[in-house]
């Protein structure tokens, strides 16, 4: 019994997460283009017309932009909060969402799969809507799916206590955005770095390494960082680095004596082009997966060469 995760692109320039159990198929988020999700999921082998359903955790345009396409070509249902279908109803009208014919809410289990979402702080209440994180449970093996988050509610921690795998954001380094913060000339980047260090920003690598404290038990063997500042096509405005986050988290987890879960960094799309992360199994046909290089450039493409 078993659930397998991969992370098929993760930052700002997009995200798209698999989560697979062994009778259905879902994907959190799809915010890269049409395009870019559709090649990475033929590269992983998977026909997206096989696709049981499409979670969104917000509305943000990389964790969206792809729905409306992917749901009118493939017919792929879309599962949302309804307030946050509410509030991207207002959103551009050049947005592949203004394609989608309907959303369905977020069901509590496909397939085997139990799906539950978990509320976290992000955005701006009350016009991006609710923002969510995943936990899926198949066959006693728990998963989830953490990125976009200004701190971990107490709520969170308990439900992920314990989780067998997950993927789980560490999108800057603080002295870096420190560092800006006070330079004049990031003075234009002041407000968006001021609110990406904010409670309901993003999670910085300290962050990250201290959510991982609490939640990782014997149970957890690999933890996904994601959903981190790197790899932009102009490097200024870059607010990581994948070494600096392994480090980072593995630093803090060695002084407060947590054995560390394996750590791998998933893919981001941007200067240097990523393929998708490695498929992490978790439950009893888990194994270990050598640590990819995050910065590898060149990935072989399996698209079809006829499609319907
Ligand atoms: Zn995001
Ligand atoms: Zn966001």
């Amino acid at each position: 019994m078993s659930l397998t995760l991969r992370a098929l692109a993760s930052g700002s320039s997009g995200n798209a997460t698999l989560v697979s159990g062994r009778d259905a198929t879902i994907l959190v988020d799809c915010g890269t283009s049409a395009r870019e999700l559709t090649a990475r999921l033929y590269a992983c082998g998977i026909d997206p017309r096989s696709l049981d359903a499409i979670l969104i955790t917000h509305a943000h345009v990389d964790h969206y932009r792809a729905a409306g396409t992917m749901n009118r070509r493939f017919g792929i249902p879309v599962h949302v909060d309804p307030s946050t279908a509410r509030s991207l109803a207002h959103c551009g009208r050049n947005s592949s969402w203004r394609q989608l014919r309907e959303t369905r809410p977020i069901p509590g289990r496909i397939g085997a799969i139990e799906i539950t979402p978990i509320d976290v702080p992000h955005g701006e209440p009350g016009r991006t809507g609710r923002t969510v994180a995943f936990h899926f449970e198949s066959d006693r093996v728990r998963a989830a799916v953490v990125t976009d988050l200004g701190t971990v509610p107490e709520a969170g921690l308990s439900r992920l206590r314990g989780v067998d795998g997950l993927i789980l954001e560490a999108n800057y380094d603080e002295e870096t955005v420190r560092r800006k913060l006070a330079d004049p000339r990031f003075l234009h980047d002041h407000h968006y770095l001021s609110w990406v260090a904010s409670d309901r920003g993003h999670l910085s690598n300290r962050q990250c390494a201290e959510a991982i404290a609490t939640i990782a038990t014997e149970a957890t063997h690999h933890v996904i960082l994601g959903h981190l500042s790197t790899n932009h096509p102009d490097s200024a405005r870059d607010n990581n680095d994948p070494r600096n986050a392994l480090e980072t988290v593995r630093g803090i987890l060695r002084r407060q004596r947590v054995r560390a879960p394996e750590l791998t960094i998933a893919p981001r799309l941007g200067a240097l082009e990523a393929p998708p992360g490695p498929p992490v199994t978790l439950g009893s046909a888990r194994r270990s997966i050598p640590l990819g290089n995050p910065l590898q450039r060149k990935w072989e493409r399996k698209m079809p060469t006829t499609r319907g």
